[in-house]
């Protein structure tokens, strides 16, 4: 097996130069640290007991080859034999997969009391970060001399696509992915080991996995006993493989040490993991954006959703069980982006950031050199958002429309497909690129489980509403041209089409898959051929995106340039679901007036809240162990209970669920798994003042392991004596 330490030095070097501007200050702050980033962070004066080298070492084995992207979310490794802690709700898809009315895992939790009976986690697999190389110029000189704003941004991902599939090594189970680092300027080169077998081994009930449910997401104090263990398997030889019984578990290079004590407040710690986004870099318009029209339209079009499928599938346990998964991401999405609009007008954000673009424009106009190269920099950013504005209502419908239709997304599939396959491979849309499109197509075929034609009738009805509002600039014409007289209700008409189309069987789907695009055009199915027409329109949509996001590549790296020439600050980039550390201290915070909340929460707090029923039900066996004080090694004196949740001070985003929470030696504390509700809004800025990040402390993970699932021997095998 091949592996990848090649590291060029002199990419490290162009890529420290370019975030920082010599050592960073102890104090908390902003920052995902990127791996070129860790040794320039003074973690040993903010706390750290270990050389920063045995948390990243380029040249030799260090805490980050303990990690895992698994599912989208983080994980790490606890043990030799590739046992993986992560979220309950990060595995919950694979929960949820797994149960059925008569063997509900989701509800009464799921242990595996030998290897032979851990359950395949469908659908997952993990990722570890093997290596990265600083891509730039082979970007930029790709885009030299195109002045099509459009045709650059195509050029780009190309260029992506090019070195995505030159690198990745299949044979080798190596995935090669380019990454943007700044918008239009710095491109890395992540090459990822895959492993394709990942594994069911324990996890505990929802009424402790998710205790609290919709009510205590995004809220401190917290109850959730929010871990999963899972498992990496491979082939016998080493290399990746699809499950299967002769798979024998994957030894990592490093595993984590769990440290049973846990942490105090004020306690120094860390977060390693694979934060997915931040829009930290962004002008003032694209928070307007946000506050305008992405999170209201979305927040609004969940809530909807939630409720509909909730009202269908109020009698019918199957179905509740079937679309508990979906329910909960739209639910997790639309609670999130209600608290970034109460923060966004809380904290007055969009303001702040036009004062401080006042502040540029001014520094800007005092210096000819600057007025002659960026003086039209303010408003060229100004037009092309107003071009995303006029856009943005029908924008936001065609992007969103597949999400809460799957009669929209197999569509969906069926057409770009076809279209796409009319373009040279590298040229195509990643998911359509041959190495991807076996992939993508076995994930819309398993979208057919969930197709329910009253959920459609519905959902069709309330998009077609929807659109009827929209403003001039943004209507959607394949609609108004249902509309023949000024009193039609099109929707009749689409009612029809959906009651009468072939799109729900498989087979006309397996059959459309195979056609050329031309052809589709004359399939007999007055649905597929509405949505045909919307996918033509939505393209001229989608050129008019590309030259918009072609134009902001290029004025965006002229606002950082400027920016750090006025405030002479270090960057760090925004969140892409690369790997990044973030440090800070366990620590309370007062989220309102009056108020204050300390940071670590504990099982009396369980039960206090259990008496409200509800989403904080509990299972009788919780009441038995804690009437019992059967709490093991777990009862922590100084605090007054078992631990359960722990607050800290750091900067962490979606995807950042499941990273290990790390002490100052190194050793795993806790899982992280969600933010305060104020700290939702730190995707756009973040702050000490409102910034906590919530995880589930080691001790209440073992308690719940231990004397709950009765699973003894994988704190065993974790090395934690009992
Ligand atoms: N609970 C969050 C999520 O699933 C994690 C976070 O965003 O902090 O997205």
């Amino acid at each position: 097996m091949k592996t990848f330490r090649k590291f060029s030095f002199i990419s490290i070097i162009t890529i420290s130069m370019f975030f920082s501007l010599g050592l960073l200050a102890p104090e908390t702050e902003e920052g995902m640290y990127p791996l070129s980033e860790i040794h320039n962070v003074d973690l040993v004066r903010a706390g750290l007991k270990i050389s920063p080298k045995d948390i990243y070492d380029p040249n030799g084995i260090s805490l980050v080859d303990a990690l895992v992207n698994v599912g989208g979310c983080t994980g790490s490794f606890v043990s030799p034999d590739g046992l993986i802690i992560t979220n309950h709700h990060c595995a919950f898809g694979a929960i949820n997969r797994a149960s059925s009315t008569d063997n509900n895992y989701l509800e009464d939790g799921f242990l595996a009391e030998t290897r032979s009976q851990e359950i395949s986690a469908t659908g997952y697999k993990c990722k570890i970060t093997e290596s990265y190389e600083d891509v730039s110029k082979i970007i930029l000189d790709a885009v030299k001399g195109i002045d099509d704003l459009a045709e650059r941004t195509k050029a780009i991902s190309k260029k992506i696509n090019e070195l995505n599939d030159k690198y990745t090594d299949s044979d080798n189970s190596i995935e090669a992915r380019v990454s943007e680092m700044f918008a239009g300027q710095t491109y890395v080169l992540f090459k990822y080991r895959i492993i394709e077998d990942v594994r069911l081994v324990y996890a505990p009930p929802r009424a402790i996995g998710e205790f609290g449910g919709e009510s205590d997401n995004w809220v401190w104090p917290r109850h959730t006993g929010d871990f999963t263990f899972m498992r990496a398997y491979v082939a016998p030889d080493g290399s990746s493989a699809k499950y299967s019984k002769e798979n024998v578990p994957f030894k990592p290079k490093k595993f984590l040490k769990v440290n049973p004590n846990g942490v105090e407040e004020n306690d120094f710690v860390f977060v390693l993991g694979y934060p997915g986004r931040t829009f930290r870099h962004q002008p003032s318009q694209y928070l307007e954006y946000q506050q305008e029209y992405l999170l209201p339209y979305v927040s609004e079009l969940y809530e909807w959703t939630i409720k509909l499928i909730e009202d269908i599938s109020s009698v019918d346990e199957a179905m509740q069980l079937k679309y508990a998964s979906t329910i909960k991401g739209y639910a997790n999405t639309m609670k999130n982006y209600q608290g970034k609009l109460k923060g966004l007008r809380k904290i007055q954000l969009i303001q702040k950031k036009r004062d401080e673009e006042q502040l540029l424009k001014d520094f800007i106009k005092a210096k000819p050199e600057l007025k002659n190269k960026y003086g039209k920099l303010f408003v060229d950013i100004d037009n092309v958002y107003s071009e995303l504005f006029d856009i943005a209502e029908a924008d936001l419908w065609f992007q969103r429309f597949p999400r809460v239709s799957n009669l929209m997304n197999i569509s969906s599939f069926i057409i770009e497909n076809a279209k796409e396959k009319e373009k040279p491979n590298l040229e195509r849309k990643s998911m359509y690129m041959e190495s991807n499109l076996d992939a993508t197509k076995q994930r819309i075929e398993r979208t057919f489980d969930f197709l329910n034609s009253e959920i459609e009738l519905n959902v069709w009805a309330k998009m077609f509403d929807d659109a009827y509002g929209f403003e001039n600039t943004s209507r959607i014409r394949t609609i108004d041209s249902l509309i023949k007289n000024e009193d039609d209700d099109p929707y009749v008409d689409v009612e029809a089409m959906l009651n009468s189309t072939n799109l729900y069987d498989k087979s006309f789907f397996n059959e459309l898959t195979a056609k050329p695009y031309k052809e589709l055009k004359k399939v007999d199915d007055d649905l597929f051929q509405l949505i045909i027409s919307l996918y033509e329109e939505e393209l001229t949509i989608n050129k008019k995106r590309d030259a918009i996001e072609g134009a902001l590549g290029k004025l965006l790296p002229q606002l950082a340039e400027v920016k750090r020439m006025w405030n002479q600050k270090s960057f760090i980039p925004d969140a892409n679901g690369t790997l990044r550390l973030t440090y800070g201290y366990v620590k309370g915070y007062a989220p309102a007036d009056a108020v204050y909340y300390t940071p670590i929460t504990t099982l009396d707090g369980v039960i206090e809240k259990s008496y409200m029923g509800g989403d904080y039900s509990l299972p009788d066996k919780m009441y038995d162990l804690y009437e019992a004080k059967d709490f093991g090694k777990f009862y922590n004196k100084k605090i007054g209970g078992v631990p359960v949740a722990l607050l800290y001070n750091m900067d962490t985003t979606g995807g950042n669920s499941g990273s290990p929470i790390l002490n100052a030696y190194g050793e795993i504390v806790g899982v992280n798994f969600d933010r305060a509700y104020e700290a939702t809004i730190n995707d756009f800025a973040w702050n000490e003042s409102y910034s906590r990040s919530i995880g589930v402390d080691i001790r209440y993970i073992l308690w719940i392991t231990q004397k709950y699932g009765g699973a003894d021997y994988l704190l065993s095998e974790m090395g934690v004596n009992l």
